[in-house]
């Protein structure tokens, strides 16, 4: 029944970021005054240089709304939730992206075991609900825990699992790609996936982070 009502709109569910009482219309997880209140930050830090990426951008800091979103959506498998935030950076992601003008855009695939259990990649659905065409130019070996989990010497090894598919390897010469991903936290995937490209060729590496830890 509940499932039901949530379905038509009409059923109560707590939100994740203020607590309150809202009615869930789409999602579930945060009500419409939370997710409204998202606005890109400002000013943000760019002093921290990432090795082999030439400029980056960020929408916000991960707390508060932004980190209850980004949560829900990975924790709680919420897709809706990941096309609403496709929404909500929307803008700020597409002004960048006439700035760089990017020959193509991709972002980091997940491992095989988190791809099965969330099923499906939480970025490629964000890029979905902002309008941003996007390829998968990345794959992944393993089947280990999330990096939050790892000391220093295993995330460095884990984050060495990320490969550049075989067929772009070619195509990928003097290109300007710009990747996207959920978090900017030590900067070691964006890092890794920026060495694979410019590695092949790849004429500049530009990255845009919705949140920076
Ligand atoms: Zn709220």
């Amino acid at each position: 029944m509940i499932g039901l009502l949530q379905s038509i709109g009409l059923a109560k569910s707590l939100c994740s970021a203020c607590g309150l009482n809202f009615v869930g219309k789409e999602q579930g997880f945060l009500c419409e005054s939370c997710l409204q209140s998202l606005k890109p930050y400002h000013p943000m830090d760019y002093s921290k240089r990432i090795e082999y990426v030439f400029s980056y951008r960020i929408y916000g800091l991960y707390k508060d709304v932004l980190k209850e979103v980004i949560q829900s959506i990975k924790f709680e498998n919420s897709k809706r939730l990941a096309h609403r935030l496709g929404g909500i950076i929307k803008e700020h992601i597409q002004e960048y992206i006439e700035e760089v003008q990017p020959d193509l855009i991709t972002y980091p695939s997940l491992n095989l075991r988190r791809l099965w259990s969330r099923g499906f990649n939480h970025m490629e659905e964000v890029l979905k609900g902002a309008g941003v065409p996007a390829i998968k130019l990345f794959k992944r070996r393993d089947f280990k825990p999330p990096l939050a989990y790892l000391d220093e010497q295993e995330r460095a090894r884990v984050v060495k699992e990320h490969r550049l598919k075989e067929e772009f390897i070619e195509y990928l010469q003097g290109k300007r790609v710009l990747i996207v991903d959920d978090l900017l936290t030590t900067g070691s995937t964006i890092k890794r996936l920026a060495y694979l490209l410019m590695s092949v060729g790849a004429e500049e590496v530009h990255a845009y982070f919705i949140a920076k830890a």
